[in-house]
């Protein structure tokens, strides 16, 4: 359709948002409210979803790729959540048709659905040329969940709180990772639950020192390295023992990802997803094919980190 009109209309905007992995995630006992206090590494990686807002006359989401028949394409979506809150911030209506393109595995402890939020708040605030500061936009990402500030900033942050904290941290180089990506989903809730109950037992591998929340030095000085090599041997997660307690063939997974030549392998975040931190590209992907015919995941992908946070792709 050809436009007269001399002023430049926006229609839509499209965004890309990174997939993450916790390289130290620290979990304190569960409190009170029934919250836990992280101490969290984050890297974004770059596996992503992209994410575009287009001016409707009323609010819809249509999802496709990696997964998208298990996610909601209703106003549930955290992506339409995003919308909303967007928009109450700026005080208008949040009509927008917005298009989830996933490749980050959902349910798969990648944060996701919160990638999909940052995606919708960056477009969004780009769309209706709002003039909203980063911190104003990582005020709503936080309100939406702890993990959507991460998805925002991107590269390789310190998370405390919640995990909704975010502090720079330097890492230099790349680091290259493959993913295994499981059958089924591990619910967060979930997770915390039976870690929860592993504790309470003192049961399985569960850590039993208590100091949980301890600054990941170690890590932080490795990343500033650059060395894959010092970096791995200190990769942690203390959601671990509850993922495999929940899903005990993921022990499999990251015994055979290390037989396949990686440095080291992971439960990323809640699980399933299994990340293991290859020596370089080239190990990465002969590490990826040993896996892929190894017959332990659903599918296997290679990504590097640190990707950047939440950015614009395009307009038209
Ligand atoms: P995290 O790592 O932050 O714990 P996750 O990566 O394990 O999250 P998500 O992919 O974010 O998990 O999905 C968690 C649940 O959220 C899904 O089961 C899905 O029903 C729901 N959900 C809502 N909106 C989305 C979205 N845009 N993309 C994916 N899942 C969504």
């Amino acid at each position: 359709m050809s436009r007269t009109s001399l002023s430049v209309v926006t229609d839509s905007v499209t965004a890309r948002a990174p997939s993450k992995v916790n390289l130290h995630l620290g979990v304190g006992p569960r409190r009170d409210d029934g919250y836990h206090d992280l101490v969290t590494v984050f890297q974004a990686l770059s596996l992503h979803d992209d994410i575009r807002v287009a001016r409707a006359n009323e609010l819809s989401v249509t999802v496709r790729g990696e997964g998208a028949g298990s996610v909601p394409a209703d106003a549930s979506n955290l992506a339409a959540r995003a919308a909303q809150a967007l928009a109450g911030w700026a005080d208008r209506a949040g009509y927008v048709a917005i298009g989830i393109e996933k490749t980050i595995p959902v349910a798969g402890g990648m944060a996701g659905g919160s990638a999909d939020a940052a995606g919708a708040l960056v477009a969004l605030a780009h769309l209706w040329k709002l003039d909203i500061s980063r911190d104003e936009l990582a005020e709503i990402a936080a309100g939406l969940g702890s993990d959507v500030p991460f998805a925002l900033h991107g590269n390789t942050a310190l998370g405390t709180g919640r995990g909704e904290q975010l502090m720079q941290v330097l890492s230099r180089g790349e680091f290259h990772w493959v993913l295994a990506l499981a059958r089924e989903g591990l619910s967060t809730p979930a997770v915390y639950k039976e870690l929860d109950r592993l504790r309470d037992t003192r049961s399985g591998d569960v850590d039993e020192e208590g100091d949980f929340l301890r600054s990941p030095d170690d890590l932080m000085q490795a990343l500033a390295s650059g060395d894959p090599r010092a970096v791995a041997p200190l990769l942690h997660n203390d959601l671990q023992p509850a993922a495999l307690s929940l899903q005990p063939t993921l022990r499999r997974t990251l015994r055979a990802g290390v037989d396949a030549g990686a440095l080291n392998g992971i439960v990323s975040g809640s699980g399933p997803t299994c990340a293991f931190l290859c020596a370089d590209e080239q190990s990465a992907v002969n590490v990826a094919a040993e896996l892929s015919g190894a017959g332990v995941a659903r599918a296997v992908r290679t990504a590097s980190g640190p990707a950047p946070g939440t950015r614009v792709l395009g307009t038209d």
